[in-house]
């Protein structure tokens, strides 16, 4: 089984053969994009200005989010289920602004911080089948190799590293077959992935989301239960000092390049044959 073989030899060998074929991301137009996130925000963070670029080019965008991130708040008066449905609510807010409406959201149901305890053989059978009934053209998801995956907490690493295990998977029809057989699933292999939440070094994709930044800051500033002060006295709006300052935090995430603001990606292809 050559392909299979080959599905054991490290990372590198992709990213020196697909670095000639990196796309524009800009020039993306209909595609069928699944972006996998570990809560509902790092979508609005890694990607709000990117996603917001590809909706108005006319692709179909799904957001599947991993948790409810039901955990989040300092606040004493939040309980989970109430953090849970304001979560849900700033999530369908922040991408009704990049173009993605509410009923291209699936939500996994995962409680916040517990990803690594969920039974992993049925994490991946899940998102597999999400995968087989999307059939993406490129997913876009958590870099595994990423610093931040090592230190930020459990969902992140969790969500890296099921979601490929999920893509290759996906491509083989004896993996999970009861999903062909009883739901109709059949295999799909994910020709492009790109990598959010990369190192500076890995990164070969610089999107420039300058014409886009108004959205990328309203989707960030729609989760104002994750800033202050509404992260530990919850309020659902905005005073103006407070905006300014959450504005300035999510600007202090963006990456410069050639004078323009952009957001990063290590794109990559092949995953399953190098
Ligand atoms: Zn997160």
């Amino acid at each position: 089984m050559r392909r299979a073989f080959l599905a054991c030899l490290p990372f590198l060998c992709l990213a020196a053969i697909c670095s000639a074929q990196i796309p524009r991301v800009e020039q993306i137009k209909g595609k069928t994009i699944l972006l996998f996130t570990p809560h509902p925000d790092d979508d609005a963070f890694c990607c709000g200005g990117t996603l917001a670029l590809l909706a108005q080019n006319g692709n179909r965008i799904y957001v599947v989010i991993y948790t409810n991130d039901d955990k989040g708040s300092y606040d004493p008066e939040m309980t989970s289920e109430r953090l849970a449905r304001i979560r849900k609510s700033e999530e369908e807010a922040g991408n009704r602004v990049v173009g993605v409406p509410s009923d291209h959201l699936i939500w996994l149901g995962h409680h916040d911080g517990m990803l690594e305890y969920v039974e992993s053989k049925s994490l991946v059978e899940q998102v597999t089948g999400v995968i087989r009934k999307y059939r993406p053209d490129i997913v876009m998801t958590v870099d595994p190799g990423a610093d931040n995956v090592r230190w930020h907490k459990t969902d992140h690493r969790m969500a890296a590293m099921n979601t490929l295990d999920a893509i290759r998977a996906a491509e083989w029809h004896l993996y999970f077959p009861n999903q062909r057989l009883q739901l109709g699933l059949e295999p799909w292999r994910v020709p492009e992935i790109l990598f959010f939440y990369v190192l500076d070094s890995a990164a070969n994709v610089w999107v420039n989301i300058d014409s886009v930044m108004d959205k990328k800051l309203d989707a960030s500033l729609s989760h104002v239960s994750q800033f202050e002060p509404g992260v530990h006295k919850y309020r659902p709006d905005w005073q103006p000092d407070d905006r300014r300052k959450a504005e300035a935090e999510v600007k202090s995430m963006l990456r410069q390049r050639d004078g323009h603001s952009v957001e990063t990606f290590r794109y990559a292809t092949d995953f399953n044959q190098y």
